[in-house]
C-alpha cells in the first residue's frame, strides 16, 4: 500500500460509539467495524437480547440480508389468516419467526468478530458539551468519552436523541403485550384479528413457534392490558410468560442527525406504522447510515426512499385508525377477491407502495377509505 492510500485509509477511520446493543445498533456496529472504524457499543442491560420485547416476525424481505438463519430461526410461516368481526381471508406469504435473544446475539457476535467492543451494563446517562457520560452500572463509576461519531440506537425512548436535543416530542408510541401459550396451532399460519372490540388502532396476533406453542399478543395506544386480557380469555389461553414493550409510530418530523449524532432504528421511529415491525426497516436504515458515514453522504437525503415507505405505512395507518367494524368487514371482502389476493401475495408488507397502487388500480372502490385521510 502506498503512503497516499494509507493516508486515505487513516482519514476515513473514526472513533464511533453506538448507544444500544439491540439488533439495529449491533448491525450498524458490525458494518462500521467491518469498514475499519473503531467501534464501541454501550448497552445498559446485563445481557444481549434480554428482556425480549418482540414477536420476532420478519417478512420474506429479510432474505435480502443474506444472513445464515440457523442460529436464530424458530419457525417459517407460509400464510396469514386475517379476521375482521364478520369476515375472514387468507393470504399466502412467507414470514420468518425468530428468537430475538439469539438474533441479537448473532448480530453482536458479527460485530465483535469485526473488532467492535460491546460493553454490557453500561448506560449512557447524559451529555456534557461534546462529551458523553457513560455509567458502568456494575462498578457504579462514570466515564467521559468524546467519540467522533455517536449513533443513537437506544430504542423508542432514545435518551441519546433527547440529550442531543433532536428527539421529536410529539412522537406517538404503542404499547405491546404478548404471552407465550400452549395449544394446538397450524404451525405455518399466523392469525391476525382486527376490529374495535378486539384491538382498536391495531390488531391482535397468534404467531406459532410450533404446532403446540404460540406467541399471542396485541398493541394499542391505551388500555392495552384490558384488551390483552380479554383476548387471552376469549381464546382460553394461559400465559406461560409475558413480555411487554414500547413501539414508536413513524413520525415524519423526527430528525435523523444533529451535530455528530445519528439516530437509527426505533430511536428514529423507523417502524412500519401498519404492523409495528421495526427490524427489517431498521436493518436497511443501518446499511444506509454506514454508507453515509463511510462516504460522507447526507443521511437524511440517502434515506429518502425508505422514508417514502415509512410515510406510506403512516398514511395507511391513519386510514385504518378511523375504521369502523363495518369498514374492516368491507376491506376483507375486497381483499378476498382473487385479483387482490394475488397482489397481496406478490409483495411483502415492507414495500407498501406497489401494494397500494396496484390494489387501487384493480379495485377502485378502495378509494372510498381515503376519505379518512382528511
Ligand atoms: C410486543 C412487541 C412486538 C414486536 N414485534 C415485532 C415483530 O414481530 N417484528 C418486528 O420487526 N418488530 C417487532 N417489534 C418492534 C421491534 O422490537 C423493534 O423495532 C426493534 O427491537 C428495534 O430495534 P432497535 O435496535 O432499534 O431498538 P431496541 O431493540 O429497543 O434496542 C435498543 C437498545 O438500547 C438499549 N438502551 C436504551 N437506553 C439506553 C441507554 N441509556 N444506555 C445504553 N443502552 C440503552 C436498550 O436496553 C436496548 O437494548 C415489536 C415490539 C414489541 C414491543
Amino acid at each position: 500500500m502506498n503512503t497516499l492510500e494509507t493516508d486515505m485509509e487513516m482519514n476515513i477511520k473514526k472513533d464511533i460509539v453506538v448507544i444500544g446493543a439491540g439488533p439495529i445498533g449491533c448491525y450498524a456496529a458490525y458494518l462500521l467495524a467491518k469498514s475499519g472504524h473503531q467501534v464501541s457499543v454501550y448497552e445498559e442491560h446485563a445481557e444481549l437480547g434480554s428482556p425480549i420485547q418482540c414477536t420476532g416476525i420478519l417478512t420474506g424481505e429479510f432474505d435480502k440480508f443474506n444472513f445464515p438463519k440457523d442460529s436464530f430461526l424458530v419457525n417459517t410461516i407460509n400464510k396469514i389468516e386475517v379476521y375482521s368481526p364478520k369476515q375472514k381471508t387468507t393470504i399466502q406469504q412467507k414470514d420468518y419467526i425468530i428468537c430475538r435473544r439469539r438474533f441479537d446475539n448473532f448480530l453482536a457476535d458479527l460485530a465483535k468478530k469485526e473488532g467492535a467492543k460491546i460493553f454490557l451494563s453500561h448506560s449512557f446517562v447524559r451529555k456534557e458539551g461534546r462529551q458523553l457520560i457513560i455509567k458502568d452500572l456494575l462498578n457504579k463509576v462514570e466515564k467521559n468519552i468524546s467519540p467522533d461519531v455517536v449513533i443513537a440506537a437506544d430504542g423508542p425512548l432514545s435518551p441519546t436523541a433527547k440529550a442531543y436535543g433532536f428527539y421529536y416530542h410529539q412522537r406517538k408510541n404503542y404499547y405491546g403485550i404478548q404471552a407465550t401459550v400452549k395449544g394446538n396451532f397450524d404451525s405455518q399460519m399466523i392469525k391476525t384479528y382486527f376490529g374495535n372490540e378486539v384491538c382498536p388502532n391495531l390488531f391482535a396476533w397468534i404467531v406459532p413457534e410450533s404446532s403446540t406453542i404460540a406467541r399471542v399478543g396485541l398493541a394499542t395506544t391505551k388500555n392495552t392490558r384490558h384488551y390483552f386480557d380479554r383476548f387471552m380469555q376469549e381464546h382460553n389461553f394461559i400465559a406461560l410468560g409475558i413480555q411487554a414493550g414500547t413501539i414508536p409510530v413513524y413520525h415524519p418530523k423526527q430528525k435523523l442527525k444533529k451535530d455528530n449524532c445519528y439516530a437509527v432504528g426505533d430511536a428514529s421511529t423507523y417502524v412500519k406504522a401498519t404492523t409495528l415491525g421495526g427490524i427489517v426497516p431498521g436493518l436497511k436504515q443501518a446499511e444506509i447510515l454506514v454508507d453515509c458515514i463511510n462516504n460522507n453522504k447526507d443521511y437524511e437525503r440517502e434515506v429518502k426512499h425508505l422514508r417514502k415507505q415509512m410515510w406510506t405505512h403512516l398514511q395507511i395507518h391513519k386510514i385504518l385508525n378511523k375504521f369502523s367494524d363495518k369498514d374492516w368487514d368491507s376491506l376483507l371482502s375486497y381483499i378476498n377477491q382473487p385479483k387482490i389476493q394475488k397482489i397481496f401475495e406478490s409483495y411483502t408488507r415492507d414495500n407498501p407502495i406497489p401494494l397500494v397502487t396496484k390494489t387501487l388500480l384493480k379495485e377502485p372502490r378502495l378509494l372510498y377509505f381515503t376519505k379518512y385521510l382528511f
